[in-house]
């Protein structure tokens, strides 16, 4: 087909390189022809597929699997039907132009079979042995041999979970190299305590398994090694009755009732539950012993400041970096290694540390003092982000306090965005034009959060000094 009308041969004039985004198609396109040509010849019986599904019924039938560059043919241990393969490839051959690598080609024994060697030599390929390893995977070893999946879950391992999860944090999954500022372990501590709230997925683990075994449902927690894990951490929680044996199978636990086919178990916890493993209704929860497992932290930190407060999440996010020490001043990329002057690249004076840069630099502290001029407040400024956050949340009520708590981070956010613009882009904005950017990006959060009926900038800076407010109004 050339332009949607059939047309006759042409001469091709041009290869597709290694690596082309276009080859896997091309060669799923020509794969095809094989399939058709193997399904067409089991279908006259010149070779026969092994047949899927139980004997009884006249199940599949398989005479290829083709996964990209790999392709398995099933037929008998005939003579004859290796001759008529060996013709499938030729043809093949010929209707493509893709020669098929006998060197790499393998013809495998299932079961007992006799003249091997002269069936490989009708197809000239070498002779294999299961198991034998197709798609990265063991093929024709037990499937219940731990020595099979050992390898496998050390393939997934190596694929960490967590480890895709840090990557996505700090900065997406591309390959760009990206820094992780905050250590996991904070990240993964509870949001009240200045983590990110996520769940580490070994203890996650451990805490759903303990969940089901307490609900007393047989587990399959993985394979082989896992099995046998899962089995400690049931026989410290249970006892089990038949001769107390820790090694009894699950089934000997099963008891069927006189009547019905329900099963029950048939055993005790060997102590009471502790408060924690129970949910409010006193059944055993997964998240409290997951809290339990990564151990309770009496770490404070302000987390309401940053995540109770109609803020865009990216901003929330580099404030909570922030509040660490975490940003990427000077003195956290000389840690990383770089030989910086370490001087503030804003004031020149003083040294670039985030509490430094974000609240007491020069343009920081205008900054601070013109916003709280614009609030009618008079406020004792604290040494650190922190400090700052803990005392500024609702220190005016719960309900005149919704935009006051948006300043920090609107103003944070513009100094550092400013930090920025001078360190990449060599430029600077004059205090006004700060002052300016401030308040837009303020009025812009409040209406984008309903915190203001206003429409203009000016009504809505107006509207923000709290001693201008008439004692019956609110914001
Ligand atoms: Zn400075």
């Amino acid at each position: 087909m050339v332009n949607g009308s059939p047309s006759g041969f042409f001469g091709s004039s041009r290869g597709l390189r290694q690596g082309d985004t276009l080859s896997p198609l091309l060669f799923l396109l020509v794969m095809e022809v094989l399939g058709q040509l193997l399904r067409r010849t089991e279908e006259v019986g010149l070779i026969r597929g092994f047949k899927a599904g139980s004997a009884t019924v006249s199940g599949l039938s398989i005479s290829h699997l083709l996964f990209t560059d790999d392709t398995i043919v099933f037929c008998d241990a005939d003579r004859d039907q290796l001759l008529h393969l060996r013709m499938v490839l030729a043809c093949f051959e010929a209707v493509t132009g893709l020669g098929v690598n006998m060197g790499k080609s393998e013809l495998v024994p299932v079961g007992e079979v006799s003249s091997v060697d002269q069936l490989a030599e009708i197809l000239y390929c070498r002779v294999g042995v299961l198991p034998m390893s197709y798609l990265g995977m063991p093929l024709g070893s037990s499937f219940k041999a731990s020595s099979m999946w050992n390898p496998i879950l050390e393939k997934i391992e190596r694929l960490s979970i967590e480890k895709l999860q840090r990557k996505f944090l700090w900065g997406g999954l591309g390959d760009g190299f990206k820094y992780h500022l905050v250590g996991w372990n904070t990240v993964c501590r509870p949001i009240a305590n200045g983590g990110l709230g996520i769940r580490r997925v070994v203890m996650t683990n451990r805490a759903l398994l303990g969940k089901w075994l307490c609900r007393g449902v047989l587990m399959v927690v993985g394979f082989g090694k896992g099995i046998m894990l899962g089995r400690d951490l049931f026989s410290q929680h249970i006892e089990l009755i038949p001769g107390q044996d820790k090694s009894a199978s699950l089934a000997s636990v099963l008891s069927r009732l006189d009547e019905g086919v329900q099963r029950v178990w048939n055993f005790s916890f060997i102590r009471d539950f502790n408060d924690w493993e129970m949910d409010e209704h006193g059944r055993f929860g997964s998240k409290s012993f997951y809290q339990a497992l990564i151990g309770q932290s009496n770490i404070h930190f302000p987390w309401k400041a940053i995540w109770r407060v109609k803020a865009p999440r990216r901003v929330a996010f580099f404030v909570w970096t922030a509040a660490w020490g975490k940003i990427l001043t000077c003195d956290n990329l000389m840690r990383r290694g770089y030989s910086l002057a370490g001087w503030c690249c804003m004031c020149r004076k003083e040294w670039e540390i985030g509490d430094h840069l974000l609240l007491h630099c020069v343009q920081a502290s205008d900054l601070w003092s013109a916003v709280l001029r614009s609030f009618g407040v008079c406020w004792v400024f604290p040494n650190s982000i922190k400090d700052l956050l803990y005392g500024w949340f609702n220190s005016f009520g719960k309900h005149e306090s919704e935009i006051w708590n948006l300043v920090p981070l609107c103003l944070l956010w513009i100094v550092w965005r400013e930090h920025n613009h001078h360190i990449f882009d060599d430029m600077e904005h004059s205090p006004s034009k700060l002052v300016e950017l401030f308040f837009g990006l303020l009025f812009d959060w409040a209406r984008v959060g309903g915190l203001t009926p206003m429409n203009s900038l000016a009504d809505f800076v107006a509207s923000l000094c709290f001693t201008c407010i008439p004692s019956t109004g609110s914001l």
